[in-house]
This record gives structure tokens, sequence and C-alpha cells, in this order.
């Protein structure tokens, strides 16, 4: 059985002490490869010598979260995408709107995420969005780029199963992974009213671990549980599941 992990951000000092083991621990649970989401500049030089350490299994993409996006944005993009000439990245990511934390630069952010859905369109890469209570502005903004070629995944999908036929409608994967196990999060029903031709299994590591590790640090071994669930939810073995959604990432990201 072979897993993506669509989402982690192992890069990151939680994982200072014990990266190589746990990338090892993904591996040997068949977790095989592993797509790593820039956050801003001064985290792509930390990405990047992860994807070098771990070639073949680590694959980075390019991107200004949008928690990132204050009044430098603008120069952090110029510089992100000077990056990204000179690198290969697997998707624009993660980009997005999150009103969750502060609603401060909505303006930026809805600048930001416009500037880095034209630059993904232009590189022919797919985008990773992130959106935290901001559905109805990230679906607005996306639908500017209809009929551009824009493909994606919504990452950490957190919104309502009408959200989750406009974004499989736009032609964009759902990205689901720990809160799938919580207790009435609701993504069993969204799961199965979009069908798992859309989903895309990520951790989000070091967040949002599934059960029984909830609360505590994530690691990309653990898409097993969350696999595990969706092939409950959907009545399939887990090979199955496991083998359909290696294959909507591997479509999606091109790897
Ligand atoms: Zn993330």
């Amino acid at each position: 059985m072979q897993l993506i992990d669509t989402h982690t951000h192992l890069y990151l000092p939680e994982f200072d002490t014990d990266r190589d083991e746990m990338v090892n621990r993904a591996v040997s649970s068949g977790v095989v490869k592993l797509l790593l989401p820039n956050i801003d500049i001064h985290s792509v030089g930390p990405m990047l010598s992860a994807a070098d350490r771990y070639k073949g299994v680590c694959y980075p993409m390019i991107g200004l979260h949008p928690t990132s996006v204050k009044e430098d944005y603008i120069s952090q993009i110029e510089k992100l995408e000077v990056s990204a000439a000179e690198n290969k990245f697997v998707a624009v990511g993660e980009i997005g709107i999150d009103l969750y934390w502060d609603k401060t630069h909505l303006k930026e952010q809805r600048e930001a995420l416009r500037r880095q859905v034209s630059f993904a369109i232009k590189s022919d890469l797919p985008v990773v969005i992130h959106s935290r209570e901001s559905f109805p502005e990230v679906f607005s903004v996306l639908k500017e780029f209809k009929g551009q070629g824009l493909t994606g995944v919504m990452h950490a999908f957190s919104g309502s199963t009408e959200d989750a036929k406009k974004v499989v409608g736009m032609g964009f994967m759902l990205g689901i992974g720990g809160p799938l196990t919580f207790k009435n999060s609701g993504l069993d029903k969204i799961s199965q009213a979009i069908g798992i031709e859309h989903i895309l299994l990520e951790t989000d590591s070091p967040y949002l671990a599934p059960v029984p590790y909830r609360g505590k640090r994530n690691e990309s071994s653990y898409i097993c549980i969350v696999n595990k669930k969706l092939a409950e939810i959907f009545g399939m073995n887990e090979e199955e599941t496991a083998a359909i959604t290696f294959e909507n990432s591997c479509r999606l990201f091109k790897i």
C-alpha cells in the first residue's frame, strides 16, 4: 500500500530533533511521497534543504501563506517568484485567505491570492489553497480565473457540503486530513457527497493530528489513520482508497 501526504510542514522546528526518524517512519508505513507547502521567504531555505535531503520523497511548493501577508507582501512574492525560477516546485502554495486569525489585511490577502493564482497559471502549476472563515472571499477570487486552466486543492477543507460541491465544480480537489477522524466534523458526509475521485490525503503536520493523537504533534505516518477512516466511510478496503487517492495526487501534482 502506498500513500502520499500532500501537505506537511516537516521543515518546521517541531521536527528538528527527529526529522530523519519521522520521515523514515512515514516511508516505512507506506507514505512514500511528502509534499511541502511553503509559508514565507524565511521558510524557503529550510524547506529546500529538507527537499534536498529526502530527494525522491519530498517535493517543495512555493507561495506566501495568507497569515504571512503583511504590508511587505509584494516584495515577498517577488522574491518567491525569483526562487520559483531557480528551483523545481510542484505547486504554488500555500496561498489563500485567512480571516480567523486577523482581518486587518483582507485587501492585501485578496491581492496576494490573485497575484499568486496568475503566477500559477502562467507557470502551469496547481495551487494549494488555505481558506479559513473565508470561503466566499476565496471562491470569488478563484472565479475570476475561470476558463484559464486553473487546478488545485482546497487544503484542510472545513466548509459545508455546498462549498465542497462548488470547489469540485471548479475542477479542484479537496484535501482531507486528521479532522476526518474527529467526531462531528461532518467531513464523512461531505466526502461521500463529492466522491473519492476528488479527495487527496494530507496531514498539515505538525498540526491537526488525527484521533487518537488529537492535540499532539502530527506527522506524515498518521496519514494511514486518515486513510483507514476514509476506507470505512466509502465501504472500501484501505488498499483501494490508498490507490485512488495516490493516483489523484499524482495526477494533480504531476509527480
Ligand atoms: Zn499548511
